[in-house]
């Protein structure tokens, strides 16, 4: 932290470098691969970045890019394909999928062992169920972002606003399973301000830049802001700039420790899903999970 900013970047690359350590003192080297479907910008950014920091951390990378034409069956078979592969360790296929493709039905087919995004219906039950299994990686950096800000997160009541698969509802169990108090918070919640002011834990997950206001947050609370959002900027060259779902001008002030986006949750996003897979491939292979 510096000042009451969380440095999500340092403490990113911090995991980063215990998973090239853990990769280092394994017997075998783990692999992930992506699936790339179709021609979407940001999707080319993501996965170029994952598979920079697999090989950085020393791990094997496999890549299947198909063009945007690709039928959902010829998806399917190239996951089970994966599936199949005994040197494949880890499976992420890249969101959002082109229109005609049925992502849920593609994302069925992973096998659970392999689901390093943490996506599948096993995994979700898993998770509910308080099995071990592979988690979600961005409520996984949310969770270790918090307790890197407050330590022990027993009795600390978290507000969650957003209720996705992908982000709300298992970032509201994983803070369960720090024995936080939880609110799930939601486009139907009444009051919504009065509800994330009992916050000592907020984290906004809605995608609307700048819905925080100062006055939704209690005085010294952690706020980590998951929300990506482009707004129009005509000082950038780009004309565009990235925003999260907190007034971050307006919350710096008030909250104790505050994530920036860009530089907050996103790279524990990456970090967390490269930690996946090594988690994946010691439990397949057998292995102890290094410390
Ligand atoms: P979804 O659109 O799937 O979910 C948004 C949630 O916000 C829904 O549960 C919705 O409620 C709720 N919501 C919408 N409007 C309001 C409102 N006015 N007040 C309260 N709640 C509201 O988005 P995701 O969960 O996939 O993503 C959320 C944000 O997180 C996005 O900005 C996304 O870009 C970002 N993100 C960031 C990642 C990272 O690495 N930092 C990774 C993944 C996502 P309801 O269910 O009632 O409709």
């Amino acid at each position: 932290m510096s000042g009451n900013l969380i440095d999500g970047k340092q403490v990113a690359a911090r995991l980063r470098n215990d998973v090239a350590v853990a990769v280092k003192s394994l017997a075998v080297t783990p692999t992930l691969a992506v699936v790339l479907v179709g021609d979407d910008p940001a999707s080319h950014v993501y996965v170029r970045n994952k598979i920079k920091f697999t090989r950085e951390t020393g791990m094997n990378s496999v890549e299947q890019r198909l063009p945007a034409d690709t039928s959902e069956d010829a998806v399917v078979e190239t996951v089970r394909a994966l599936n199949a592969d005994p040197d494949v360790d880890g499976i992420l296929v890249q969101l959002p999928l082109p229109d005609h493709i049925n992502s849920n039905r593609v994302i069925a087919e992973i096998d659970p062992d392999k689901d390093v995004d943490g996506l599948t219906e096993v995994s979700a039950g898993r998770l509910l169920l308080g099995k071990s299994g592979l988690r979600p990686c961005t409520p996984t950096g949310c969770v270790i972002l918090a307790k890197e800000t407050l330590g022990d997160l027993t009795g600390k009541h978290c507000v969650v606003i957003g209720r996705s698969i992908l982000v709300g509802k298992p970032t509201a169990l994983l803070f369960l399973e720090q024995n936080c108090t939880v609110t799930i918070a939601h486009s139907r919640t009444e009051n919504l301000s009065i509800v994330c002011r009992g916050a000592d834990i907020l984290i906004p997950a809605v995608g609307r830049p700048n819905m925080v206001k100062a006055d939704w947050i209690k005085a010294g609370a952690c706020v980590i802001d998951v929300g990506i959002n482009r707004i129009e900027d005509a000082s950038r060259k780009s004309g565009t700039r990235l925003v999260g779902d907190v007034d971050f001008a307006e919350a710096e002030p008030v909250a104790g420790a505050i994530t920036p986006v860009p530089g907050g949750v996103g790279p524990m996003t990456i970090a967390c899903l490269l930690r996946n897979t090594v988690l994946a491939a010691c439990a397949r292979r057998g292995l102890a999970v290094p410390d």
